[in-house]
């Protein structure tokens, strides 16, 4: 067994994402049962603060590769940057967080370092002698644990909230800068600037209840019974992405991996499903509550109050409810 864990770090501005934090989590959990050190791996352009600030995050060193080329480099470069560093850090399990980023990278990044990828994961540990991970598939209704034959190396997408995040260490990891020779690698596309997505009205990233609203709403104008539930509750109205893709709602509205990620209090999920993307956008909210008429829906599987039952009856009586308990 090879004997480095790589977690690639995501960051913008400085600023660590909160699946890095999530992946060394696991990668420390792997690390330990493998005998293997972690390493905590950031790309980028000036990125000393970014070293600085995973020091203390349970991994065994860091590793930055600060090359100015990085500033526009796409997936196919980064790709090739990190089967590199991999190559010479003797790498065997690269973690690489499933959001938008990862499902670009993690093909890539396998293709070029000659091993296998494993997208979507919920868990990966070491267990009966081998690497195992588990993976939601038919809708999530069901997991598939896919053991890795001995000595395999691979790319592991692990799901955002798979992990609690690394909580801070009282080591300190060494700094190391590796070079990497960015420019000379051939591009045929590159990433010109990275833009802020204006907030809109509302910024559902900063409410502390936010109320969803899914498909299973049926027709734009039956929207505000969502809306009403919302106010009552002093919350902000949200959505799906369906709800978005008809036009129903902006997309400043919208929940998920291609929408924002929302941390509230309580979250209440009105006709949502519950799909990997959806999850992804809010299974990190304090206390989720769920109505579905399903109750096989996987949106069940992350709720800690599950309502099965129709929306159109449940959500007014809770408006009556909030609007009465409001008025004393
Ligand atoms: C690359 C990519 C990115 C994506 N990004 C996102 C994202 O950011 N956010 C996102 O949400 N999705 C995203 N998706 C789409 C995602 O895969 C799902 O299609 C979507 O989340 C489903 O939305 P939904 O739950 O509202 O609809 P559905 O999956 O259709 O679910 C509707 C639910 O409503 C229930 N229902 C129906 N009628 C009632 C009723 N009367 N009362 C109670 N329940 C009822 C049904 O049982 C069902 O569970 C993405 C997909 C891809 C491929």
């Amino acid at each position: 067994m090879a004997q480095s864990i790589v977690v690639l770090v995501e960051h913008v501005d400085g600023k660590v994402d909160s699946v890095t934090l999530q992946l060394l989590t696991a990668g420390r959990q792997l690390a330990s049962q493998l005998n293997a050190q972690l390493i905590a791996l950031a790309l980028g352009h000036q990125i000393a603060g970014v070293g600085t600030a995973l020091q203390n995050c349970g991994a065994d060193k860091v590793v930055l590769v600060d090359n100015a080329a990085l500033d526009s480099a796409a997936g196919e470069v980064q790709a090739k940057v990190v089967a590199q560093v991999a190559k010479q850090l003797d790498v065997c399990f690269v973690l690489v967080g499933y959001g938008l980023v990862g499902m670009e990278l993690t093909p890539a990044i396998a293709a070029q370092m000659g091993v296998s990828a494993l997208t979507n994961c919920v868990d990966v540990k070491f267990a009966d002698d081998a690497v195992v991970v588990t993976r939601p598939v038919f809708d999530s209704t069901l997991h598939a644990h896919v053991a890795l034959d001995n000595d395999e190396r691979a790319v592991i997408a692990l799901q955002k909230g798979s992990f609690a995040p690394a909580e801070a260490s009282a080591n300190q990891a060494p700094i190391e800068t590796v070079n990497v020779d960015v420019a000379s690698i051939p591009a045929r596309s590159k990433v010109l600037g990275i833009s802020e997505e204006p907030i809109g009205d509302v910024d559902i990233t900063k409410a502390e209840i936010v109320v969803s609203v899914g498909r299973g709403i049926g027709t734009v104008e039956k929207i505000p019974l969502i809306g009403e539930l919302a106010d009552a509750l002093g919350g902000v109205l949200a959505c799906s992405r369906p709800i978005v893709d008809v036009g129903w709602l902006p997309r400043e509205r919208q929940v998920g991996a291609s929408g924002r990620t929302v941390t509230p209090k309580i979250y209440i999920a009105c006709g949502i499903s519950g799909a990997i993307q959806h999850l992804a956008g809010m299974r990190d909210a304090n206390k989720i509550i769920a109505i579905n008429k399903d109750a096989n829906a996987p949106i069940f599987g992350v709720a800690h109050i599950g309502v099965v039952g129709d929306l159109f009856e449940i959500v007014p009586a809770l408006t009556k409810a909030a609007r009465e308990a409001k008025a004393g």
